[in-house]
């Protein structure tokens, strides 16, 4: 038996339309979506990143905006920015894109991203955000879960009542996925690179969400079978392809749905990440 492939190109194409026809809606109503991405320094990684954000939002109607400094910006400088923005009432969502250069400190950086209002942090990084998540109320979820549990119900496939095993606890991908599945009624374990016997724990999941950054973790005996697969890695592989934390050949056999990478978990994020841009301008509409 081979598993249903998770295609998340096709889902993220969905999700990207739906978010178009949101900001028509904004649009005629005078409201027009405004996400700004604070980019310093030459990491061309990082240039890569935010171009491809601004193209994204820009196609789906949302006015895109990468303000760029040089690397020997202070903090000082991003802060005020930062503040502009904040008070800016066109601005719904704002982004600083990491890493910040190297004159920055590691503790000015972090009060930086804190520095954006809770309310147009939509990257969903902010602990408010992070909290409000945790006690199950409404805020911004980031994106990456986001577009794990989109994927999940696209492929059909209820939490309720699942073993759901998320292999890494990361702030921006492992923890918050391992709520968004609790709130989803799974039962959830959280695995991490000092979970012993990782293989045995894997096995007991009816959902395995790979979140590490080691390619080919989890391989195909470590599933149950019929265990449903979210890939969220993304790793540069010697022969310079990218791979993702499942061994992929293995894991199609024993699994019932599994994403690909490419093509599976990565291109969500950044229609996660409009879909909450969207979110945040709809609360400047007039009360209908
Ligand atoms: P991270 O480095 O912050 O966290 C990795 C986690 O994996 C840690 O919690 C660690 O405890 C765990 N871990 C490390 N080695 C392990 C092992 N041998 N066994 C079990 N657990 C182990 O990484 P992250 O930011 O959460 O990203 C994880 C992966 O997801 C990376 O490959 C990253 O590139 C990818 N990613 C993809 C997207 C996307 O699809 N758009 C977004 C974010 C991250």
């Amino acid at each position: 038996m081979s598993a249903q492939i998770i295609d998340g190109k096709a889902v993220s194409a969905r999700v990207r339309a739906e978010v178009a026809e949101r900001v028509r809606g904004l649009v005629a109503r005078g409201v027009t979506p405004g996400l700004t991405v604070l980019l310093a320094g030459e990491d061309p990684a990082s240039a890569t990143y935010v171009r491809n954000k601004e193209k994204a939002a820009l196609e789906c109607g949302i006015r895109g905006a990468t303000l760029r400094f040089p690397a020997d910006v202070s903090a000082a400088t991003l802060a005020a920015e930062l503040d502009r923005l904040n008070a800016d009432p066109e601005v719904d969502g704002i982004l600083v894109q990491l890493p910040l250069p190297p004159g920055i400190s590691a503790e000015d950086s972090r009060a930086l991203q804190r520095r954006i209002a809770p309310e147009k942090d939509v990257d969903g990084f902010l602990p408010f955000n992070q909290g409000l998540l945790m006690i199950g109320e409404p805020g911004f979820v980031p994106c990456t879960p986001a577009g794990c549990m989109r994927l999940l119900a696209e492929a059909g496939v209820s939490p309720r009542g699942k073993h759901a095993v998320v292999v890494g606890r990361s702030n921006i991908v492992g923890k918050p996925m391992a709520m968004l599945l609790l709130a989803a009624d799974a039962t959830v374990t959280i695995a991490h690179s000092r979970t012993p016997d990782l293989a045995a724990v894997v096995r007991t999941a009816d959902i395995v969400v790979a979140a590490v950054g080691r390619p080919g973790l989890v391989r195909g005996d470590w599933l149950k079978p019929g265990a449903v697969v979210l890939d969220v890695g993304i790793n540069r592989l010697p022969d310079g392809k990218l791979g993702g934390d499942v061994a992929f050949a293995e894991a199609v056999s024993v699994a019932s749905a599994i994403t690909p990478v490419p093509g599976g978990v990565g291109p969500m994020t950044i229609a996660c990440l409009l879909e909450n841009v969207c979110r945040a301008a709809e609360r400047r509409l007039p009360p209908a």
